[in-house]
């Protein structure tokens, strides 16, 4: 069923009785060309281009859970193309100009809202190096304004921009970025994918990986074994233990992030705003409520929840930077489970194990990637070879030295 304005109409006046189902709910088949481990938004975008780009139809994606249940739906959905580092900043700015064209190509309202990511600066040190990272960003085509405070006032009043600690001397804005609705991505690929003949099974949990010799024959699973000449993982924070199942020890560790949510207010957010000294970003969903998080809790776990002290950290970032915030009343905390690589960059590739290949580490950045991840994995399934914005995220890069340091610290706690 395709959804438009118009049927949108007809079913209000006709008592919403003729929607159809978003995706079937087949059962898992005894053999796929293709089995995608994890119906998150890099497993669910991987299917819909190997199926739309690829022409490839005998493929499933199985999912221990539910579509959407991991961080996809979990995480504050902004969603940028300001880095600054070859290897990331090529992809981030082709992803971009993917979401730019999602709904269209979805038929599926993801609310892309291009409402502006601004990230503060306290510092001179800080503004300088904002000025390499703007004219990086720029000089790719992405757009990048400096501003001063005067400037930044205009746009955001609420701040406090005087505090003792950390008076806020400008900011660099990144129009283009913004934010978009998450579960809605994962819902609206799942949907296309099902469309062209993917097979989405759910609460199928895969519980080992069979090779023969050195070549990937299929996976077992709750639902029993399924034969597969092409294996993909895409599992983020399971990363490790499902590539244990292959005998793959990854230069991943796990960590949790938390976000939170408050009542609903009326609009006062209308940017993305990242708090340069706390490591602290907010926006406003449409139903108004605050969206807003921090740092990982820096332990490694498993636990999609977390603990106190980081969120007290969280809150006293937020009244540091606009002490209105206090009146709001949380209703929820969350957490999810980073893949976090060392040089806080992803791996899309291959497997020393045939027909196994990997989509991991996309530490607390993967959502924005979900569109160009997809693509260039799907590309690297379907034809063998790297897709071209994607040619750096290689998994050999630890040992040969090719970091791609953009955060500088990865899971390194104590670098961070
Ligand atoms: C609090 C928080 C805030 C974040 N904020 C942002 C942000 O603002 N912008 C941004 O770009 N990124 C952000 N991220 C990061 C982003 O959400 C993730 O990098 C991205 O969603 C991970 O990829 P995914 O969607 O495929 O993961 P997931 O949705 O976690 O998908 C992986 C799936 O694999 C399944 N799985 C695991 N093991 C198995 C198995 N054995 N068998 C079958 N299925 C399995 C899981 O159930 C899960 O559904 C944030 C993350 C969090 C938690």
């Amino acid at each position: 069923m395709r959804y438009s304005g118009f049927k949108v109409l007809v079913q209000g006046l006709t008592g919403n009785r003729g929607w159809a189902p978003v995706w079937r709910t087949p059962d898992p088949r005894p053999a796929y060309d293709i089995v995608i481990i994890g119906g998150g938004g890099h497993g669910l975008s991987t299917a819909f281009y190997l199926a739309k780009t690829h022409g490839l139809r005998n493929i499933a994606v199985l999912e221990k859970g539910y579509l959407g249940g991991g961080n996809i739906g979990r995480n504050t959905t902004i969603v940028r193309a300001d880095y600054s580092l070859p290897g990331n900043s090529e992809f981030y700015s082709h992803s971009l100009k993917l979401w730019e064209g999602l709904e269209r190509e979805l038929n599926f309202n993801v609310m892309h809202s291009q409402r502006g990511v601004i990230r503060l600066f306290h510092s001179d040190g800080q503004r300088d190096h904002y000025v390499f990272a703007g004219n990086a960003i720029a000089n790719r085509g992405d757009g990048a304004e400096l501003l001063d405070q005067d400037g930044l006032r205009r746009l955001v009043p609420y701040l406090d921009y005087d505090n003792a600690r950390f008076p806020i001397l400008g900011g660099l804005l990144h129009r283009r970025g913004g934010t978009a609705r998450h579960d809605a991505v994962a819902w609206g690929y799942a949907r296309g994918a099902d469309g062209l003949g993917v097979d989405l099974v759910q609460n199928c949990e895969v519980t080992g990986i069979d090779i023969r010799n050195g070549a990937v024959t299929g996976v077992q699973t709750g639902r029993g074994p399924i034969r597969a000449r092409k294996v993909a993982i895409v599992v983020a924070g399971r990363s490790s233990q499902v590539a244990a199942m292959a005998g793959l020890r990854l230069p991943i560790e796990s960590h949790v992030l938390q976000a939170f949510v408050t009542e609903g207010l009326k609009p006062v957010v209308n940017h993305v705003i990242s708090f340069g000294m706390g490591h602290f970003y907010i926006s406003q969903s449409d139903k108004g409520g605050l969206v807003f998080g921090g740092d990982l809790d820096f332990y490694a776990s498993y636990a999609q929840r977390g603990n106190l002290a980081r969120q007290e950290q969280v809150m006293e970032a937020a009244m540091t930077l606009m002490p209105m915030i206090g009146k709001a009343r949380v209703l929820r905390s969350w957490g999810g489970i980073m893949d976090m690589t060392p040089d806080g960059s992803p791996i899309i590739d291959k497997t020393p194990v045939d027909g196994l290949f990997l989509n991991a580490g996309w530490c607390y950045g993967g959502f924005k990637a979900v569109p160009a991840s997809g693509e260039a994995f799907a590309h690297l399934i379907a034809t063998g070879r790297p897709h071209p914005v994607a040619r750096r995220f290689r998994l050999d890069r630890f040992r040969s030295g090719h970091l791609i340091d953009e955060e500088g610290a990865g899971s390194q706690h104590n670098l961070h």
